[in-house]
């Protein structure tokens, strides 16, 4: 079926052709036909990626009148980057259409500026509800005249609590006018709007309901809690071309992996609530021209976004709600694109994955976690491919050929290239040399990696588990996350750390560190550890080329009680960053020289990181 069997204007079919849009996708086909020039409600089930912007916003831009300056037609989505996209989107397919206004109105900027662009006659407002709502409240804008409300991403709105305000706005819009609505998935609450405001809506959709879509192959790797982080890196680099989304459940922990990523040369940055709209708009824009290769967010800070090409969405953790998985996994595969959706999952998850296969209806592929040599031979020819297609600047490099040929005339063709290979190869391969098996049950995996130590003081000494863990943190010098199962007896106690940390704490040995008039002793135990920690200790970082670490985080912590030596009290914190203690130290390449991957791609990480500081 091609678009101009679909009933639409010729200033719009001029602008599709403009976009290059072939032919309608799927929702278009059944939207168009059905919405333009015609009086009906509409529920339909549609992901972002599968053009539903203009299978909503075709209809809405051949309908309405732009010779008049009423608002006829009011589109409400739940975030401020999905209300600009709208608008930008209807303003591309309208362009041709001479008089055309839209507004875009959103929480957190200007409302003045936004009440004259309604007052400039926009025909069209793209809106988030909250803002909305202020503007009806301050008779800024006037809904007798609209003829049709979009509500898209409609469970996303709930999701995020603008029930009542919907309800608000719906009340206020006249009772003539038609009501399409768009999800991805339809849970009861979408299904009560639908009940309640619309007239027996006709039914349209892209797939079967809360359906993901069809050219996305879902994976998951078991792993470990405390080898979540591990097995993250593990992914990212047997995916050397990875333009991805990393999607965390709170802030804390978003700020958390991209940091460690950041830290460990990964070109990758956070998307959450607590960093400012500028910080988010900054960070997106790397993100959209690619100078970052992996976004880790938030479900709340991520919807919307629409950028096309995401080749993989990794869910560090599977969200708390399952149909969030939808949406999370919706970011790749847009526009006919086939993708990867993987989840790093632990045993307690099992029940979940089940739970998704339901939703999406489909099967998860179980992987096992790629071991050293795989991830190496995927960077190696990676490597060689980028060789094979780089670009050759002749004119620049010619006056130095002479002078190489002679340095290298003693090589063969094949020694050449194995050498050229070799320089990035060895660095890889130096990092992955005893990298561990990260699958469960295998021998570098889990409890096998971690020590018990015994330490000879206790609750005598007024320790209970936090301030021993703070105290020994402080001691050592590590992340607090490296201690745990922490077992505080009377006069004496028990802790575990990662094996790479056990240096640290036998050091202290050798300093002679007292506490209470009495020298601190750390054994370790014969004991097997326990295991079975929490999950956020598994942060590798750990590239110590500069020999420092940083604690804390952005605000200053304190560590220990009253009992402290001498009575002081010690902190540190300070910089932005955290690093997390010790995990792999290994770093890509020695000397403090810049760590790059085999494809060299990292170091824009590294580089807008310093932009952004700067
Ligand atoms: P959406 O689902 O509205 O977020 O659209 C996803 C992407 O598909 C956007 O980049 C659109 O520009 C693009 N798109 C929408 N309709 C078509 C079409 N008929 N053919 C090709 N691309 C399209």
């Amino acid at each position: 079926m091609t678009f101009k069997e679909l009933g639409l204007n010729d200033a719009l079919m001029k602008a599709i052709d403009d976009l290059g849009f072939e032919n309608p996708t799927p929702i278009q086909q059944q939207t168009i036909p059905l919405l333009t020039n015609k009086s009906t409600d509409v529920v339909a089930l549609a992901q972002t990626g599968t053009g539903k912007t203009a299978a909503f916003g075709l209809p809405i831009l051949n309908t309405i009148d732009i010779t008049s300056k009423d608002t006829q037609a009011l589109i409400l989505a739940p975030t401020r980057e999905l209300c600009v996209q709208i608008s930008n989107d209807l303003k591309k397919y309208g362009k041709y259409l001479k008089g055309l206004n839209v507004a875009t109105v959103y929480g957190g900027a200007s409302i003045d500026k936004q009440i004259q662009e309604i007052s400039q006659g926009a025909q069209i407002i793209s809106a988030t509800p909250g803002r909305l709502v202020d503007l009806i409240d301050r008779r800024a804008v006037k809904l007798h005249t609209i003829k049709v409300v979009v509500l898209d991403e409609a469970d996303e709105m709930l999701n995020m609590g603008f029930k009542d305000s919907l309800d608000e706005i719906l009340e206020e819009t006249p009772a003539t006018k038609n009501t399409w609505l768009f999800s991805a998935t339809m849970p009861r609450e979408v299904e009560r709007i639908a009940k309640n405001y619309m007239n027996d809506p006709a039914e349209v959709s892209a797939g079967k309901k809360n359906e993901g879509a069809a050219n996305i192959k879902h994976i998951y790797y078991m792993v470990n809690s405390r080898d979540r982080y591990l097995a993250l890196k593990r992914v990212a680099d047997f995916y050397p071309e990875i333009f991805g989304m990393v999607f965390c459940r709170t802030k804390a922990e978003t700020q958390e992996v991209a940091d460690a990523l950041i830290k460990d040369g990964y070109s990758a940055d956070a998307l959450h609530g607590d960093l400012s709209q500028a910080q988010r708009d900054f960070v997106m824009k790397r993100f959209r021209n690619r100078t970052l290769q992996m976004l880790v967010a938030t479900d709340v800070a991520a919807r919307g976004i629409d950028v096309d090409n995401i080749t993989h969405v990794i869910n560090y953790n599977l969200p708390e709600d399952i149909e969030s998985y939808t949406h999370r996994s919706g970011r790749t595969a847009r526009a006919g694109r086939s993708g990867m959706s993987i989840a790093i999952v632990t045993g307690k998850d099992s029940g979940k994955i089940k739970d998704i296969e339901r939703i999406i209806n489909k099967k998860f592929e179980k992987a096992a976690i790629p071991n050293g040599v795989e991830v190496c031979e995927k960077q190696l020819f990676h490597l060689v491919k980028k060789l094979h297609d780089v670009e050759v600047k002749d004119e620049e490099i010619e006056k130095y050929l002479p002078k190489v040929y002679e340095e290298l005339k003693d090589l063969s063709k094949e020694e050449i290239i194995k050498r050229f290979i070799s320089e990035e190869f060895n660095r890889f391969h130096a990092y992955y040399e005893n990298a561990p098996d990260l699958n469960p049950g295998s021998e570098g995996s889990g409890n096998a990696r971690t020590s018990r130590f015994f330490i000879n003081i206790g609750q005598l000494d007024g320790f209970n588990r936090n301030s021993m863990k703070d105290f020994l943190a402080d001691a050592a010098r590590l992340h607090p996350r490296m201690i745990f199962n922490i077992d505080v007896k009377n006069s004496f106690s028990f802790f575990e750390t990662e094996n790479n940390c056990v240096d640290e704490f036998i050091a202290l040995n050798k300093k002679g560190i007292e506490f209470n008039a009495r020298v601190i002793s750390f054994e370790v135990s014969k004991a097997k550890p326990s295991g079975g920690y929490g999950e956020k200790r598994s942060y590798g970082g750990g590239s110590r080329e500069d020999g420092r670490r940083s604690y804390g985080g952005g605000e200053r912590r304190s560590y220990g009680g009253g009992s402290r030596e001498g009575g002081e009290r010690k902190s540190y914190g300070g910089g932005e960053r955290k690093s997390f203690g010790c995990g792999e130290s290994r770093a890509y390449s020695g000397g403090g020289e810049r760590r790059s991957s085999f494809g060299g791609s990292r170091e824009g990480g590294e580089r807008g990181r310093k932009e952004k500081n700067e």
